[in-house]
């Protein structure tokens, strides 16, 4: 083939996408085309041949790539440049009148604006662009590492695989399904004798999952986007210049409307919990922001939540049905919940056969017997709760419900200390609470334990060969080899990857103990404000409250952790074992520590996770944006304000070059 008919193909591929990519535009993100859909099929078709022909000229963000391909075994993993937060939830507005008192009370004076968005009932997802194309798609997972899901994320027509940028930029969004898509979808499975989706939540997330991307294509995902998570070359000063610049860039941006106060917000929240129903896709609430960026920054986040944000959830929907039974179920700190056995009822679009009583005292109140006919609805759309009793239903028949004495699984004693409204086992060795206790332990982010499962775990308790997961470390080949489906082979693994976990950081250590409401992130936190568990044992509630992410009811937490008698000898035991219950050396050399750096314009030798990674790990932190309070700004090549501001306030700039010898001198030194 001729120079010239190549070269004219590709001019025509060129034109042919550009044309694809400004009605895509038009249908999908404005919702107003302007050509028909058998043109635009047409349009498409021209492509796909040409590209046939010249399969060279393919490129990843050709608007044919959509339409998925390959069949994945699994989804990498991602580990997300910042954590992926959850919000705090408001539920009517004296809750969000107390967000706002602690907003001003924070920012001491300063002028602040919110922002207030629909919070779409969907999947959030992060996207990152680089040189002008959709490079990753990402999950959140569980916050710190997500799945790589770009091939299913490429389908969503609404979102550009082609901007016009070629700065680095992170975004975040939610994935969702409108409701009509949602009906179709149904109404094509039961056709096909396959079992219909309860909502559309499930459905999208069913789709996101797909490790085939042709069927994650035919169900129409959509996604809105909320958030700008950096920008390698631009700063912003607002929530709504950031909106408007997406916007500008061709991305469906979220709905959102500034408000001025508090009030003006409620307005917003009270309007929207009316006509939820007119929008065609299901929102569970409204989030509600400050519009502000530097001033999101001086608020700060605390381990699980951002403290310039806040959630306004809809109250749920509610039905009535029939209370067959009440059982007792028993959670990881040994707490005995009083759960409801419904009728099963179709609620928000899901079936309910199960209701939470949460515990003694709140059975009585409501006065819930078995037999009796109950409001139930969906508390922040998850777990099902009894709102009330339906008194004039009742016949007679119904029965109170007693608390055991007794735990239901081990028969132990049970007790509901003073001003507690939880009854707990007291039973340290209740089977129940030390399986869920052990599989926490035993669970990847804890202490990764591979081939200690669920089942090994319950053998191992029935046949007393363990009582908590501090004895694992103390298993012999010959206790493991008899068990069922063990063998040689396996005991032998299962003792290897017990050792290897002796090998697991400290705040991992931390995280596995099981401390209530103590996450990873609070582990991470505490594991850098504290070189071993000694130190941490010693901390007072005060002390522990001291540091900015740890509020009172971790704090309060951890210290009655370390009272009970028996964790403490469990953790002499783990000591004993040889767990790491403190920082290794090479930990504590953080020649870093509480440096904070900035990054601006792009790096030749490092991308911005890396950096991140090295500071992080000598102790320093990597902030996004400049104050007085910044160490270091590094600049690479054509840095953005963010260089003017250093300058003006007189930080330190280093260059990529100087940046590297501080951190290969020092880490080579420090050795
Ligand atoms: P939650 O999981 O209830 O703590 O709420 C946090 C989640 O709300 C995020 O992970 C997002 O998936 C979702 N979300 C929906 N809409 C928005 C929005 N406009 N801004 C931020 N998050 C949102
Ligand atoms: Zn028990």
């Amino acid at each position: 083939m001729t120079k010239t008919t190549k070269e004219k193909a590709e001019k025509k591929i060129k034109a042919l996408r550009e044309k694809i990519r400004e009605h895509e535009y038009k249908y999908f993100v404005l919702d107003d085309p302007s050509i028909s859909d058998a043109e635009f099929d047409q349009l498409m078709q021209k492509l796909i041949k040409l590209e046939e022909e010249f399969p060279d000229l393919i490129t990843e963000d050709s608007p044919t790539q959509r339409v998925g391909g390959e069949v994945l075994d699994e989804f990498e993993k991602v580990e997300h440049s910042s954590t992926m937060l959850s919000l705090d939830n408001a539920f009517d507005a004296g809750d969000l009148r107390d967000f706002d008192q602690r907003v001003q009370k924070n920012l001491s004076g300063e002028d602040y604006q919110y922002v207030v968005e629909h919070k779409i009932d969907g999947l959030s997802a992060v996207m990152r662009y680089r040189n002008g194309s959709f490079e990753l798609g990402a999950t959140r997972g569980n916050g710190e590492v997500g799945e790589d899901i770009t091939k299913n994320m490429k389908t969503i027509r609404s979102l550009p695989l082609k901007i016009d940028e070629e700065a680095e930029l992170e975004l975040r969004g939610e994935i969702y399904l409108a409701k009509s898509d949602f009906q179709r979808l149904n109404e094509e499975r039961l056709e096909n004798d396959q079992d219909t989706f309860a909502n559309p939540r499930n459905a999208a997330a069913g789709s996101v999952r797909q490790l085939d991307s042709k069927i994650a294509a035919q169900r129409s995902l959509s996604i809105l986007i909320y958030d700008l998570i950096s920008h390698s070359a631009r700063e912003f000063e607002t929530h709504l210049e950031v909106f408007s610049y997406l916007k500008e860039l061709g991305f469906k941006v979220n709905w959102h409307q500034s408000a001025a106060d508090i009030e003006a917000v409620i307005e917003i929240c009270e309007h929207w919990q009316e006509d939820r129903e007119s929008l065609d896709f299901e929102i569970d609430g409204l989030v509600i922001k400050i519009n502000n960026l530097s001033l999101r920054e001086k608020l700060g986040s605390t381990a699980r939540s951002p403290r310039w944000a806040i959630a306004y959830k809809f109250p749920a929907q509610q039905k009535t049905t029939v209370i067959k039974d009440i059982e007792i179920s028993l959670g990881r700190t040994g707490a005995l919940t009083p759960t409801a056995i419904l009728e099963p009822v179709e609620l928000a679009g899901s079936t309910v056969s199960r209701a939470t009583l949460h515990n003694e005292d709140e059975i009585k109140r409501k006065d819930i017997r078995i037999g009796d006919t109950v409001l139930v609805q969906k508390a922040g759309d998850i777990i099902p709760e009894v709102v009330k009793v339906i008194k004039e239903e009742r016949d007679g028949s119904e029965k109170v419900f007693e608390m055991p004495d007794q735990c239901p699984v081990c028969g132990g004693e049970v007790i509901r200390p003073e001003g507690e409204a939880v009854t707990r086992c007291t039973n340290i060795s209740c089977p129940a609470q030390r399986k869920e206790s052990i599989l926490h332990f035993v669970s990847r982010d804890a202490m990764n334990i591979d081939g200690v499962g669920p089942a090994l775990i319950e053998q191992l308790l029935e046949n007393n060969l363990i009582e908590d997961y501090a004895d694992l470390y103390f298993l012999k080949q010959s206790h493991l080899k008899d068990l069922d489906r063990m063998g040689e082979k396996s005991s032998q693994n299962v003792i290897e990857a017990v050792e290897a976990s002796k090998d697991r950081d400290f705040f991992r250590v931390l995280y596995a103990l099981g401390i209530r409401h103590v996450g990873i992130g609070a582990a991470r936190i505490l594991a850098a404000n504290f070189n071993s568990i000694d130190e941490l044992q010693e901390a007072s509630a005060e002390e522990l409250e001291a540091i900015d992410e740890i509020g009172p009811v971790i704090a309060e937490s951890i210290v009655g952790f370390f009272k009970e008698r028996h964790n403490r000898d469990l953790l002499s035991r783990l000591k004993q074992a040889g767990i790491r219950l403190q920082k290794e050396e090479e930990e504590k050399e953080k020649f870093l520590e509480g440096l904070k750096f900035v990054f601006t314009g792009s790096l030749n030798n490092y991308s911005r996770s890396e950096v991140k990674d090295l500071v992080e790990k000598a102790g320093g932190r990597s902030v996004s944006s400049v104050s007085s309070k910044t160490d270091y700004l590094v600049a690479g090549d054509n840095p953005g304000s963010k260089y003017d501001q250093a300058q003006e306030l007189g930080i330190e700039i280093l260059t990529e070059a100087e940046f590297k010898n501080l951190i290969e001198e020092k880490s080579s030194t420090e050795k």
